[in-house]
Protein backbone atom coordinates (compact mmCIF):
# COMPACT_ATOMS: atom_id res chain seq x y z
CA UNK A 1 0.00 0.00 0.00
CA UNK A 2 2.84 2.51 1.18
CA UNK A 3 4.74 1.44 -1.80
CA UNK A 4 1.94 2.12 -4.37
CA UNK A 5 1.62 5.21 -2.78
CA UNK A 6 4.58 6.20 -3.16
CA UNK A 7 4.64 5.24 -6.95
CA UNK A 8 1.48 7.41 -7.65
CA UNK A 9 3.37 10.37 -5.72
CA UNK A 10 6.32 9.83 -8.22
CA UNK A 11 4.37 9.05 -11.05
CA UNK A 12 2.39 12.28 -10.51
CA UNK A 13 5.62 14.32 -9.53
CA UNK A 14 7.20 12.85 -12.92
CA UNK A 15 3.98 14.37 -14.73
CA UNK A 16 4.95 17.85 -13.65
CA UNK A 17 8.13 16.90 -15.16
CA UNK A 18 7.23 16.48 -18.20
CA UNK A 19 7.78 17.99 -22.13
CA UNK A 20 4.01 18.63 -22.78
CA UNK A 21 3.51 19.77 -19.38
CA UNK A 22 5.91 22.30 -19.59
CA UNK A 23 5.46 23.44 -22.43
CA UNK A 24 1.92 23.77 -21.77
CA UNK A 25 2.36 26.18 -18.72
CA UNK A 26 5.20 27.66 -20.57
CA UNK A 27 2.80 29.08 -23.18
CA UNK A 28 0.11 29.54 -21.15
CA UNK A 29 2.01 31.88 -19.16
CA UNK A 30 3.68 33.73 -21.46
CA UNK A 31 0.10 34.20 -23.27
CA UNK A 32 -1.04 35.47 -19.87
CA UNK A 33 2.05 37.78 -19.45
CA UNK A 34 0.93 39.40 -22.61
CA UNK A 35 -2.43 39.75 -21.87
CA UNK A 36 -1.57 41.26 -18.01
CA UNK A 37 0.52 43.90 -20.22
CA UNK A 38 -2.65 44.64 -22.65
CA UNK A 39 -4.51 45.32 -19.87
CA UNK A 40 -2.65 47.52 -17.56
CA UNK A 41 -1.45 49.60 -20.93
CA UNK A 42 -5.11 49.30 -21.91
CA UNK A 43 -6.06 50.81 -18.34
CA UNK A 44 -3.40 53.59 -18.23
CA UNK A 45 -3.12 54.35 -22.15
CA UNK A 46 -6.66 54.72 -22.85
CA UNK A 47 -8.19 57.55 -21.35
CA UNK A 48 -4.56 60.04 -22.50
CA UNK A 49 -4.98 58.49 -26.12
CA UNK A 50 -8.38 59.00 -26.09
CA UNK A 51 -8.02 62.73 -24.70
CA UNK A 52 -5.14 63.55 -27.14
CA UNK A 53 -7.59 62.53 -29.90
CA UNK A 54 -10.66 64.29 -28.78
CA UNK A 55 -8.55 67.60 -28.80
CA UNK A 56 -7.27 67.03 -32.33
CA UNK A 57 -10.64 66.60 -33.61
CA UNK A 58 -12.07 69.30 -31.82
CA UNK A 59 -8.99 72.04 -33.44
CA UNK A 60 -9.96 70.14 -36.70
CA UNK A 61 -13.90 71.17 -36.43
CA UNK A 62 -13.26 74.47 -35.22
CA UNK A 63 -11.07 74.74 -38.60
CA UNK A 64 -14.32 73.76 -40.11
CA UNK A 65 -16.24 76.45 -38.61
CA UNK A 66 -13.78 79.18 -39.33
CA UNK A 67 -14.18 78.33 -42.74
CA UNK A 68 -17.98 77.88 -42.79
CA UNK A 69 -18.23 81.76 -40.98
CA UNK A 70 -15.47 83.09 -43.01
CA UNK A 71 -17.50 81.90 -46.86
CA UNK A 72 -20.76 82.88 -45.13
CA UNK A 73 -22.14 79.31 -45.47
CA UNK A 74 -25.67 78.37 -43.45
CA UNK A 75 -24.44 77.37 -40.06
CA UNK A 76 -27.32 74.93 -39.49
CA UNK A 77 -25.26 72.15 -40.67
CA UNK A 78 -23.36 72.57 -37.56
CA UNK A 79 -26.03 70.84 -35.84
CA UNK A 80 -25.33 68.18 -37.15
CA UNK A 81 -21.37 68.09 -36.34
CA UNK A 82 -21.87 68.99 -33.09
CA UNK A 83 -24.16 65.75 -32.79
CA UNK A 84 -22.15 63.01 -34.53
CA UNK A 85 -19.01 64.56 -32.68
CA UNK A 86 -20.59 65.06 -29.33
CA UNK A 87 -19.88 68.13 -28.31
CA UNK A 88 -20.99 71.75 -28.19
CA UNK A 89 -20.34 74.58 -30.44
CA UNK A 90 -20.99 78.22 -29.52
CA UNK A 91 -20.48 81.25 -31.60
CA UNK A 92 -20.53 84.67 -29.99
CA UNK A 93 -20.68 87.49 -32.52
CA UNK A 94 -19.35 91.21 -31.64
CA UNK A 95 -22.63 92.23 -30.28
CA UNK A 96 -23.05 89.48 -27.74
CA UNK A 97 -25.64 87.18 -29.96
CA UNK A 98 -24.78 83.96 -29.02
CA UNK A 99 -25.56 80.72 -31.59
CA UNK A 100 -24.93 77.69 -29.37
CA UNK A 101 -25.24 74.01 -31.28
CA UNK A 102 -25.67 71.52 -28.58
CA UNK A 103 -24.68 68.02 -29.23
CA UNK A 104 -24.02 66.57 -25.78
CA UNK A 105 -27.50 67.73 -24.16
CA UNK A 106 -26.70 69.11 -20.77
CA UNK A 107 -23.32 67.76 -20.47
CA UNK A 108 -22.94 70.91 -22.49
CA UNK A 109 -20.93 73.01 -19.98
CA UNK A 110 -20.80 76.24 -22.71
CA UNK A 111 -24.58 76.60 -22.63
CA UNK A 112 -24.72 77.08 -19.18
CA UNK A 113 -25.45 80.87 -17.97
CA UNK A 114 -26.06 79.63 -14.32
CA UNK A 115 -24.28 81.77 -11.62
CA UNK A 116 -20.93 79.72 -11.30
CA UNK A 117 -19.63 78.04 -7.97
CA UNK A 118 -15.96 79.76 -6.60
CA UNK A 119 -13.57 78.05 -8.24
CA UNK A 120 -15.41 76.60 -11.10
CA UNK A 121 -14.24 77.48 -14.77
CA UNK A 122 -14.81 80.85 -15.52
CA UNK A 123 -16.57 81.29 -19.09
CA UNK A 124 -17.15 84.88 -19.79
CA UNK A 125 -12.99 85.51 -18.47
CA UNK A 126 -12.57 82.75 -20.88
CA UNK A 127 -14.21 84.96 -24.05
CA UNK A 128 -12.38 87.92 -22.34
CA UNK A 129 -9.01 86.66 -22.47
CA UNK A 130 -9.64 85.13 -26.37
CA UNK A 131 -10.89 88.80 -27.15
CA UNK A 132 -8.01 90.48 -25.58
CA UNK A 133 -5.64 88.36 -26.94
CA UNK A 134 -2.83 90.11 -29.30
CA UNK A 135 -2.58 88.08 -32.04
CA UNK A 136 -6.17 87.04 -32.41
CA UNK A 137 -5.24 83.57 -32.91
CA UNK A 138 -5.14 82.81 -29.62
CA UNK A 139 -6.42 79.41 -29.11
CA UNK A 140 -7.57 78.94 -25.98
CA UNK A 141 -7.80 75.39 -24.75
CA UNK A 142 -8.66 74.83 -20.88
CA UNK A 143 -9.02 71.76 -19.25
CA UNK A 144 -11.77 71.45 -17.36
CA UNK A 145 -10.88 68.98 -14.47
CA UNK A 146 -9.90 65.57 -16.28
CA UNK A 147 -13.82 65.48 -17.77
CA UNK A 148 -14.32 68.02 -20.30
CA UNK A 149 -12.68 70.76 -22.70
CA UNK A 150 -13.36 73.89 -23.97
CA UNK A 151 -11.65 75.35 -27.15
CA UNK A 152 -11.65 78.75 -28.11
CA UNK A 153 -10.61 80.87 -31.09
CA UNK A 154 -11.13 84.21 -32.87
CA UNK A 155 -12.34 84.10 -36.30
CA UNK A 156 -12.37 87.54 -37.95
CA UNK A 157 -15.01 87.31 -40.89
CA UNK A 158 -16.17 90.45 -42.60
CA UNK A 159 -19.22 90.86 -40.99
CA UNK A 160 -17.02 90.96 -37.91
CA UNK A 161 -15.20 89.41 -34.88
CA UNK A 162 -16.56 86.16 -33.78
CA UNK A 163 -15.73 84.55 -30.60
CA UNK A 164 -15.56 80.46 -31.31
CA UNK A 165 -16.28 78.01 -28.46
CA UNK A 166 -16.19 74.08 -28.89
CA UNK A 167 -16.87 72.05 -25.70
CA UNK A 168 -16.12 68.66 -25.70
CA UNK A 169 -16.38 65.56 -22.92
CA UNK A 170 -12.84 63.78 -23.03
CA UNK A 171 -14.27 60.91 -20.79
CA UNK A 172 -14.93 57.78 -23.03
CA UNK A 173 -18.42 57.11 -23.31
CA UNK A 174 -19.16 54.32 -20.65
CA UNK A 175 -20.73 52.07 -22.85
CA UNK A 176 -17.73 52.74 -25.33
CA UNK A 177 -15.82 51.55 -22.36
CA UNK A 178 -17.94 48.54 -21.55
CA UNK A 179 -17.56 47.37 -24.75
CA UNK A 180 -14.06 47.66 -24.87
CA UNK A 181 -13.64 45.72 -21.23
CA UNK A 182 -16.14 43.04 -22.80
CA UNK A 183 -14.02 42.80 -25.91
CA UNK A 184 -10.96 42.44 -24.09
CA UNK A 185 -12.46 39.81 -21.81
CA UNK A 186 -13.25 37.43 -24.66
CA UNK A 187 -10.17 38.54 -26.19
CA UNK A 188 -8.53 36.70 -22.85
CA UNK A 189 -10.99 33.95 -23.31
CA UNK A 190 -9.82 33.17 -27.08
CA UNK A 191 -6.15 33.98 -26.27
CA UNK A 192 -5.96 31.68 -23.54
CA UNK A 193 -7.81 28.74 -25.09
CA UNK A 194 -5.63 29.02 -28.11
CA UNK A 195 -2.61 29.39 -26.11
CA UNK A 196 -3.74 25.70 -24.42
CA UNK A 197 -4.64 24.63 -27.42
CA UNK A 198 -1.58 25.51 -29.50
CA UNK A 199 0.76 24.26 -26.72
CA UNK A 200 -0.67 21.15 -26.24
CA UNK A 201 -0.46 20.48 -30.20
CA UNK A 202 3.24 21.85 -29.89
CA UNK A 203 3.80 19.42 -27.39
CA UNK A 204 3.41 16.30 -28.65
CA UNK A 205 5.11 17.13 -31.55
CA UNK A 206 8.20 17.95 -30.19
CA UNK A 207 7.59 15.25 -27.51
CA UNK A 208 7.19 12.49 -30.31
CA UNK A 209 10.56 12.55 -31.06
CA UNK A 210 11.65 12.48 -27.89
CA UNK A 211 9.54 9.58 -26.60
CA UNK A 212 10.38 7.26 -29.89
CA UNK A 213 14.18 7.90 -29.57
CA UNK A 214 13.78 7.10 -25.61
CA UNK A 215 11.83 3.56 -26.61
CA UNK A 216 14.90 3.05 -29.22
CA UNK A 217 17.11 3.76 -26.34
CA UNK A 218 15.88 1.57 -24.14
CA UNK A 219 15.78 -0.97 -26.83
CA UNK A 220 19.33 -0.55 -27.41
CA UNK A 221 20.42 -0.68 -23.79
CA UNK A 222 19.19 -4.41 -24.33
CA UNK A 223 21.48 -5.08 -27.00
CA UNK A 224 19.32 -4.64 -29.68
CA UNK A 225 21.76 -3.20 -31.91
CA UNK A 226 19.08 -2.68 -35.02
CA UNK A 227 17.16 -0.51 -33.68
CA UNK A 228 17.09 2.95 -35.18
CA UNK A 229 16.50 6.03 -34.35
CA UNK A 230 13.72 8.84 -35.58
CA UNK A 231 12.55 12.42 -35.91
CA UNK A 232 9.08 11.35 -36.74
CA UNK A 233 8.58 13.43 -39.07
CA UNK A 234 10.16 16.74 -37.29
CA UNK A 235 12.33 17.78 -39.21
CA UNK A 236 14.04 20.35 -37.04
CA UNK A 237 17.82 20.40 -37.40
CA UNK A 238 18.95 19.89 -34.04
CA UNK A 239 16.62 16.41 -34.31
CA UNK A 240 17.99 15.51 -37.24
CA UNK A 241 21.47 15.90 -35.95
CA UNK A 242 20.47 13.94 -33.03
CA UNK A 243 18.95 10.85 -34.50
CA UNK A 244 21.63 10.45 -37.30
CA UNK A 245 24.36 10.52 -34.36
CA UNK A 246 22.86 7.90 -32.28
CA UNK A 247 22.05 5.79 -35.28
CA UNK A 248 25.73 6.20 -36.10
CA UNK A 249 26.87 5.35 -32.86
CA UNK A 250 24.36 2.29 -32.86
CA UNK A 251 26.37 1.39 -35.94
CA UNK A 252 29.69 1.81 -33.94
CA UNK A 253 28.47 -0.16 -31.34
CA UNK A 254 27.09 -2.84 -32.98
CA UNK A 255 30.37 -3.44 -35.00
CA UNK A 256 32.47 -3.26 -31.58
CA UNK A 257 29.72 -6.10 -30.27
CA UNK A 258 30.14 -7.64 -33.72
CA UNK A 259 34.06 -7.73 -33.30
CA UNK A 260 34.23 -8.39 -29.49
CA UNK A 261 32.22 -11.49 -30.23
CA UNK A 262 34.76 -12.33 -33.27
CA UNK A 263 37.28 -11.72 -30.96
CA UNK A 264 35.77 -14.39 -28.04
CA UNK A 265 35.51 -16.89 -30.72
CA UNK A 266 38.71 -16.08 -32.41
CA UNK A 267 40.67 -15.58 -29.24
CA UNK A 268 39.30 -18.59 -27.45
CA UNK A 269 39.81 -21.18 -30.28
CA UNK A 270 43.33 -19.62 -31.44
CA UNK A 271 44.16 -19.80 -27.63
CA UNK A 272 42.70 -22.77 -26.65
CA UNK A 273 43.85 -25.12 -29.37
CA UNK A 274 47.72 -24.67 -28.80
CA UNK A 275 46.76 -24.96 -25.10
CA UNK A 276 45.40 -27.91 -25.51
CA UNK A 277 48.36 -28.99 -27.62
CA UNK A 278 50.75 -28.18 -24.04
CA UNK A 279 48.37 -30.20 -22.11
CA UNK A 280 48.04 -33.39 -23.90
CA UNK A 281 52.31 -33.43 -24.94
CA UNK A 282 52.70 -32.21 -21.03
CA UNK A 283 50.84 -35.80 -20.23
CA UNK A 284 52.30 -37.96 -22.80
CA UNK A 285 55.86 -36.62 -21.18
CA UNK A 286 54.17 -37.60 -17.65
CA UNK A 287 52.87 -40.63 -19.27
CA UNK A 288 55.04 -42.20 -21.95
CA UNK A 289 58.43 -40.26 -22.66
CA UNK A 290 60.28 -39.11 -19.66
CA UNK A 291 62.55 -41.83 -20.28
CA UNK A 292 63.13 -42.06 -24.23
CA UNK A 293 64.98 -38.99 -24.97
CA UNK A 294 63.99 -39.06 -28.29
CA UNK A 295 60.12 -38.84 -27.94
CA UNK A 296 60.63 -36.39 -25.24
CA UNK A 297 62.56 -34.02 -27.47
CA UNK A 298 59.98 -34.07 -30.31
CA UNK A 299 57.42 -33.86 -27.59
CA UNK A 300 58.91 -30.44 -25.97
CA UNK A 301 59.58 -29.53 -29.57
CA UNK A 302 56.01 -29.34 -29.97
CA UNK A 303 54.93 -27.86 -26.56
CA UNK A 304 57.68 -24.93 -27.38
CA UNK A 305 56.45 -24.50 -30.73
CA UNK A 306 52.66 -24.22 -29.32
CA UNK A 307 54.12 -21.81 -26.41
CA UNK A 308 56.20 -19.70 -29.31
CA UNK A 309 52.89 -19.07 -30.90
CA UNK A 310 50.84 -18.04 -27.92
CA UNK A 311 53.32 -15.85 -26.89
CA UNK A 312 53.52 -14.40 -30.66
CA UNK A 313 49.66 -14.36 -30.55
CA UNK A 314 49.19 -12.41 -27.20
CA UNK A 315 52.35 -9.91 -28.70
CA UNK A 316 50.11 -9.34 -31.76
CA UNK A 317 47.37 -8.70 -29.84
CA UNK A 318 48.82 -6.02 -27.41
CA UNK A 319 50.83 -4.26 -30.51
CA UNK A 320 47.39 -4.09 -32.23
CA UNK A 321 45.61 -2.59 -29.34
CA UNK A 322 48.35 0.07 -28.83
CA UNK A 323 48.05 1.31 -32.47
CA UNK A 324 44.72 1.36 -32.39
CA UNK A 325 44.25 3.33 -29.03
CA UNK A 326 47.03 5.65 -30.38
CA UNK A 327 48.91 4.91 -27.61
CA UNK A 328 52.40 4.01 -29.69
CA UNK A 329 55.06 6.58 -30.82
CA UNK A 330 57.14 6.12 -34.00
CA UNK A 331 60.50 6.46 -33.43
CA UNK A 332 60.68 7.93 -37.00
CA UNK A 333 64.23 8.37 -38.91
CA UNK A 334 65.44 9.02 -42.34
CA UNK A 335 66.91 5.18 -43.47
CA UNK A 336 67.21 3.46 -46.94
CA UNK A 337 64.54 1.40 -47.65
CA UNK A 338 65.86 -0.54 -50.77
CA UNK A 339 68.47 -2.06 -48.09
CA UNK A 340 65.88 -2.55 -45.41
CA UNK A 341 64.20 -4.93 -47.58
CA UNK A 342 67.36 -6.98 -49.01
CA UNK A 343 68.22 -7.41 -45.20
CA UNK A 344 64.64 -8.28 -44.64
CA UNK A 345 64.66 -10.50 -47.37
CA UNK A 346 67.49 -12.76 -45.81
CA UNK A 347 65.42 -13.61 -42.95
CA UNK A 348 63.54 -15.53 -45.76
CA UNK A 349 65.94 -17.07 -47.71
CA UNK A 350 65.34 -20.30 -46.10
CA UNK A 351 61.78 -20.82 -48.03
CA UNK A 352 61.79 -22.51 -50.88
CA UNK A 353 59.88 -19.96 -52.83
CA UNK A 354 62.03 -17.85 -55.37
CA UNK A 355 62.06 -13.70 -54.34
CA UNK A 356 62.62 -10.97 -56.73
CA UNK A 357 63.15 -7.96 -55.91
CA UNK A 358 62.95 -4.91 -58.53
CA UNK A 359 63.75 -1.22 -57.83
CA UNK A 360 63.64 2.06 -59.75
CA UNK A 361 66.05 3.67 -57.40
CA UNK A 362 67.75 4.10 -54.23
CA UNK A 363 64.94 5.63 -52.30
CA UNK A 364 65.46 7.34 -49.09
CA UNK A 365 62.08 7.66 -46.78
CA UNK A 366 61.05 8.99 -43.71
CA UNK A 367 59.52 6.76 -40.56
CA UNK A 368 59.75 4.19 -37.59
CA UNK A 369 62.36 1.87 -39.57
CA UNK A 370 61.47 -1.16 -37.54
CA UNK A 371 57.63 -0.96 -37.33
CA UNK A 372 58.29 -0.34 -41.38
CA UNK A 373 60.11 -3.23 -41.72
CA UNK A 374 57.43 -5.46 -39.66
CA UNK A 375 54.82 -4.27 -42.49
CA UNK A 376 56.84 -5.33 -44.98
CA UNK A 377 57.91 -8.62 -42.95
CA UNK A 378 53.84 -9.44 -42.78
CA UNK A 379 53.26 -8.83 -46.69
CA UNK A 380 55.77 -11.43 -47.35
CA UNK A 381 54.84 -13.68 -45.18
CA UNK A 382 51.23 -13.73 -46.46
CA UNK A 383 52.96 -13.83 -49.99
CA UNK A 384 55.03 -16.69 -49.06
CA UNK A 385 51.84 -18.36 -47.29
CA UNK A 386 49.57 -17.73 -50.48
CA UNK A 387 52.16 -17.59 -53.52
CA UNK A 388 51.59 -21.91 -53.53
CA UNK A 389 54.71 -22.73 -55.74
CA UNK A 390 54.59 -19.23 -57.39
CA UNK A 391 57.70 -16.56 -57.42
CA UNK A 392 57.09 -13.38 -54.88
CA UNK A 393 58.29 -10.07 -56.19
CA UNK A 394 58.64 -7.03 -53.83
CA UNK A 395 58.87 -3.97 -55.81
CA UNK A 396 59.49 -0.28 -55.36
CA UNK A 397 57.70 2.35 -57.70
CA UNK A 398 57.88 6.12 -57.79
CA UNK A 399 54.45 7.52 -58.06
CA UNK A 400 54.69 11.14 -58.20
CA UNK A 401 56.80 12.26 -54.46
CA UNK A 402 56.02 8.79 -52.93
CA UNK A 403 57.47 5.56 -53.23
CA UNK A 404 55.10 2.30 -53.72
CA UNK A 405 56.69 -0.56 -51.74
CA UNK A 406 54.40 -3.56 -53.35
CA UNK A 407 54.88 -7.74 -52.61
CA UNK A 408 53.39 -9.07 -55.02
CA UNK A 409 52.45 -13.23 -55.56
CA UNK A 410 51.14 -15.34 -58.22
CA UNK A 411 48.96 -17.81 -55.46
CA UNK A 412 45.10 -18.31 -54.46
CA UNK A 413 44.61 -14.86 -54.81
CA UNK A 414 40.99 -13.12 -52.89
CA UNK A 415 37.25 -13.07 -53.98
CA UNK A 416 36.20 -9.94 -54.54
CA UNK A 417 33.62 -9.77 -51.91
CA UNK A 418 36.70 -10.48 -49.11
CA UNK A 419 39.17 -7.58 -50.24
CA UNK A 420 38.22 -5.20 -48.38
CA UNK A 421 38.40 -6.99 -45.36
CA UNK A 422 41.62 -8.87 -45.50
CA UNK A 423 42.60 -5.37 -42.77
CA UNK A 424 39.98 -6.35 -40.45
CA UNK A 425 41.23 -7.97 -37.70
CA UNK A 426 40.86 -11.72 -36.91
CA UNK A 427 39.33 -11.54 -40.42
CA UNK A 428 40.38 -15.00 -42.25
CA UNK A 429 39.12 -15.69 -45.75
CA UNK A 430 39.06 -19.81 -44.87
CA UNK A 431 36.15 -19.75 -41.85
CA UNK A 432 37.09 -23.34 -41.17
CA UNK A 433 40.00 -21.30 -38.56
CA UNK A 434 42.88 -23.99 -39.74
CA UNK A 435 45.35 -22.75 -37.42
CA UNK A 436 48.89 -22.24 -39.22
CA UNK A 437 51.30 -21.66 -36.82
CA UNK A 438 52.17 -18.33 -38.21
CA UNK A 439 48.47 -17.00 -38.83
CA UNK A 440 46.75 -15.16 -36.23
CA UNK A 441 44.15 -13.14 -38.56
CA UNK A 442 46.11 -10.15 -37.45
CA UNK A 443 48.81 -9.35 -39.41
CA UNK A 444 47.08 -7.40 -42.25
CA UNK A 445 45.34 -5.19 -39.20
CA UNK A 446 48.68 -4.71 -37.71
CA UNK A 447 50.30 -3.91 -40.74
CA UNK A 448 47.20 -1.07 -41.33
CA UNK A 449 47.66 0.67 -38.00
CA UNK A 450 51.06 0.94 -38.79
CA UNK A 451 50.81 2.41 -42.00
CA UNK A 452 47.66 4.71 -40.81
CA UNK A 453 50.51 5.93 -37.84
CA UNK A 454 52.10 7.20 -40.85
CA UNK A 455 49.49 8.80 -42.49
CA UNK A 456 50.08 6.78 -45.78
CA UNK A 457 48.49 4.71 -48.15
CA UNK A 458 47.79 1.62 -48.62
CA UNK A 459 45.84 -1.25 -51.02
CA UNK A 460 45.48 -4.67 -52.17
CA UNK A 461 44.88 -5.35 -55.73
CA UNK A 462 44.17 -9.08 -56.60
CA UNK A 463 41.94 -11.50 -58.41
CA UNK A 464 41.25 -14.60 -57.62
CA UNK A 465 43.64 -17.70 -58.71
CA UNK A 466 46.03 -15.04 -60.19
CA UNK A 467 47.29 -13.72 -57.51
CA UNK A 468 48.08 -10.51 -55.22
CA UNK A 469 49.60 -7.29 -54.70
CA UNK A 470 49.99 -5.53 -51.18
CA UNK A 471 51.31 -2.24 -51.30
CA UNK A 472 51.90 0.78 -49.37
CA UNK A 473 53.30 4.05 -49.92
CA UNK A 474 55.87 6.40 -48.32
CA UNK A 475 57.32 9.88 -48.49
CA UNK A 476 60.47 10.20 -50.85
CA UNK A 477 63.27 11.80 -49.12
CA UNK A 478 65.85 11.81 -51.47
CA UNK A 479 66.08 9.45 -54.43
CA UNK A 480 69.09 8.40 -55.67
CA UNK A 481 69.17 7.53 -59.02
P1 LIG B 1 46.69 -14.38 -41.29
O1 LIG B 1 47.55 -14.46 -40.12
O2 LIG B 1 45.49 -15.24 -41.21
O3 LIG B 1 47.42 -14.46 -42.57
P2 LIG B 1 46.37 -11.63 -42.01
O4 LIG B 1 45.76 -10.48 -41.28
O5 LIG B 1 47.81 -11.49 -42.34
O6 LIG B 1 46.08 -12.90 -41.16
O7 LIG B 1 45.56 -11.87 -43.31
C1 LIG B 1 44.16 -11.93 -43.25
C2 LIG B 1 43.60 -12.80 -44.35
O8 LIG B 1 43.84 -12.19 -45.63
C3 LIG B 1 44.28 -14.15 -44.44
O9 LIG B 1 43.66 -15.05 -43.56
C4 LIG B 1 44.10 -14.52 -45.87
O10 LIG B 1 42.87 -15.14 -46.05
C5 LIG B 1 44.08 -13.19 -46.61
N1 LIG B 1 45.38 -12.91 -47.25
C6 LIG B 1 46.41 -12.17 -46.77
N2 LIG B 1 47.42 -12.11 -47.65
C7 LIG B 1 47.04 -12.82 -48.73
C8 LIG B 1 47.66 -13.16 -49.98
N3 LIG B 1 48.88 -12.71 -50.31
N4 LIG B 1 46.97 -13.93 -50.86
C9 LIG B 1 45.72 -14.37 -50.55
N5 LIG B 1 45.09 -14.11 -49.39
C10 LIG B 1 45.73 -13.34 -48.48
Amino acid sequence: MVISLKQSRDSFKSKFKGLRFNTWLIFTLFASAILIMLWFLQLNLLPPYYRAAKIGSVKSIADNVETMVISDQPLSALYQTARENSLCVQLVDNFGHTSTFNGIGTGCYIDKMAPKNPGEFDFDEMKENIVKSRDFEYNYLIDYGSEMIVYGRIVDAHLGRYVLLINAPVTPEKAGLELIQNQFVLMTILVLLFATIASIILARKISSPFIAMTASAKKLAQRDFDVSFETKGISFNEFEDLTSSLNYATQELKKVDELRLDLIANVSHDIKTPLTMILAYSEMIQDFSKNNPDLLAEHLNVIIAEAKYLDKLVENMLELSMLQSGTITLNETEFYLNELILELMTLFLNQKTNVNFYADAQYIVKGDQVMIGQVITNFFSNAIKYAGDSQIDIKLSQIKDVVRVSVIDYGCGIEPEDIDNVWERYYRIDKNFYRDQEGSGLGLSIARGIILAHNAKYGVISEKEKGSEFYFELNIVEIIK
